[in-house]
């Protein structure tokens, strides 16, 4: 059965999803959710009230003492329906985020194909993972082990640029484990992640309080993160945002992972493979408009590496063919919404105030079939200094700051100085020079030969100064997030 046809254009109200059903909100309060192709509202959006939030954590926290009990081999058959459902209904999940967020469809479906990894590797490790230790005879008849336990309910906060995947960054884990969960998707994409929940409402039949979702705004977020009974937050968003939850858990005494924004520098070699270097530049640079936190930023061709590079990127970046990423022969969306499109407008003229050369312009461009739609076309800049706002600000969206260097080293240095770790690439045919690249910088996801160091499920998420607040990562990490090590030390007489 394909729920698909029932919904094309509107999704009307969205309901909260509490204790195992989907509730008209008490809320007087709803925001509109656009389609940003066609700037036309898709669905309304309750703010969750406060005693929604209250509810669906008690649900929660009542379903974990419960769940934290079920056999290992139990829970994890709900993560092989979820599986199974997220297959089944990829497709269908694609289209629903093209419509809300604007990325193409292959694009979404990428994405969907991420959140099933991540269930595929909760499921895998899921029993070595909580295995635990043993020593025997650690003193005169005495042994001594250690076991994993779940810790309760814990809040999973999203942006909105990955509005599937981020949030099964983290469920299937807390699940795995005998946790259970609170959601607040963002309130810019919500529409995707309430489908994939009635998917898996109905046919993965996931007992009630596992999964609660809420929405809203950062008051939501802001009252969830503080409920006594959460034990921890998972946030995947903003520096700022990230920076306030981090100050706000320390205080409450709770965990936190925290994976905030970035400023993702690529550097070519002049022994790079330049074809195929800037084809992976253009898709790194511009693919879902710029809007990824592993978005290339800001391209340092080295040397003679710049005349290869450059005049290609610029020629490649204009044709790339805007339009909905539902029709075909389309390859780049809009951005999500009209706000975006002015920052990410008002960043480019800074940089041509600031002095940088606006090589590729794309803030006029014209979508004839949608010309309502929030697009903006691949921007390029060169004559770029590391010390202009373009150069250091998290832009996030389909603008290219070009940097002239002459050494790896110079390069390294400056990316000393930027204030984010997220992510890095390196493109060269040497693999001293790669080496010595990933060791000399201090960032999280380090991508040779590959634009978007993208980590699959089966290694965590990294990121390194203003990108990351917390200890361990997402993904397969959070395991470690999502329970707590007990220490038993025993002797019978
Ligand atoms: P955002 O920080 O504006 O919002 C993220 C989420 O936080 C939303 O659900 C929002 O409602 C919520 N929120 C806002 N204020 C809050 C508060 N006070 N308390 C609790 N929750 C609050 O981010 P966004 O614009 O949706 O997403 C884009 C950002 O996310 C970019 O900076 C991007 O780099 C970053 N991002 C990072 C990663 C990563 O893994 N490092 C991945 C994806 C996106």
């Amino acid at each position: 059965m394909s729920l698909y046809k029932e919904v094309l254009e509107s999704y009307g109200r969205i309901k909260p999803y509490i204790d195992g059903v989907f509730r008209e909100s008490e809320s007087r309060e709803y925001i509109k959710i656009f389609n940003p192709a066609k700037n036309e509202v898709i669905a309304e959006l309750p703010i969750s009230t406060g005693d929604e939030v209250d509810e669906a954590v008690d649900s929660a926290y009542e379903a974990y003492l419960k769940w934290r009990e079920t056999p290992i081999p139990t829970r994890i058959q709900i993560l092989f329906r979820m599986k199974s459902v997220l297959e089944k209904y990829r497709d269908e999940i694609a289209r629903v985020i093209v419509q809300n967020h604007g990325k193409i469809y292959d694009e979404a479906l990428g994405e969907v194909r991420r959140a099933i990894e991540n269930v595929e590797t909760a499921i895998g490790v899921a029993y070595l993972l909580q295995k635990g230790e043993y020593l025997e005879n650690v003193a005169g008849g005495i042994d001594e082990y250690l076991v994993r336990e779940p810790l309760g309910v814990a809040a999973i906060i999203s942006p909105f640029n990955f509005p599937v995947m981020v949030p099964f960054w983290f469920i299937p884990y807390a699940l795995a484990v005998g946790d259970t969960v609170v959601v607040k998707p963002s309130e810019l994409t919500p529409v995707p992640f309430y489908w994939v929940m009635k998917l898996l409402h109905e046919e993965a039949k996931i007992p009630p309080g596992l999964i609660n979702v809420v929405y809203g705004l950062g008051d939501v977020g802001d009252r969830l993160v503080s409920h006594k009974k959460v034990f921890g937050v998972a946030f995947v968003g903003s520096t700022k945002v990230a920076r306030y939850i981090y100050k706000r858990v320390g205080e409450l005494g709770k965990r936190a992972i925290l994976q905030a924004g970035a400023k993702n520098y690529a550097v070519v070699m002049p022994d790079a493979k330049i074809d195929k270097t800037v084809t992976n530049l253009i898709s790194s640079f511009f693919g879902n408009t710029g809007q990824r936190c592993l978005a290339n930023s800001i391209l340092v061709p080295i040397g003679d590496a710049y005349n290869k590079v450059v005049p290609k990127f610029i020629e490649l970046a204009k044709n790339l063919r805007l339009g909905y990423g539902l029709d075909s022969d389309v390859d780049i969306g809009p951005v999500v919404s009209m706000k975006a499109l002015e920052k990410i407008r008002r960043y480019i003229d800074i940089g041509v105030e600031e002095g940088a050369r606006l090589s590729l312009d794309g803030r006029n461009v014209k979508v004839d079939k949608y010309p309502d739609g929030y697009f903006i076309g691949p921007t390029i800049f060169e004559d770029v200094t590391p010390d202009m706002t373009i150069a250091r600000e998290e832009i996030f969206g389909p603008v290219a700051s070009i940097i002239e260097a002459e050494s790896l080293d110079q390069v390294i240095e400056m990316m000393d100085k930027s204030e984010y770790g997220n992510a890095a690439s390196i493109f060269t045919s040497s693999g001293a020079v790669a080496r010595k690249f990933r060791r000399g910088v201090n960032i999280g996801n380090i991508g040779i030969n590959i634009g978007i160091a993208a980590p699959m499920a089966f290694f965590p998420f990294g990121g390194r100064k203003e990108s990351f607040f917390g200890v361990v990562h997402g993904q397969v990490d959070s395991l470690d997030f999502f329970t707590d090590k007990k220490i038993v030390i025993e002797r019978w007489w």
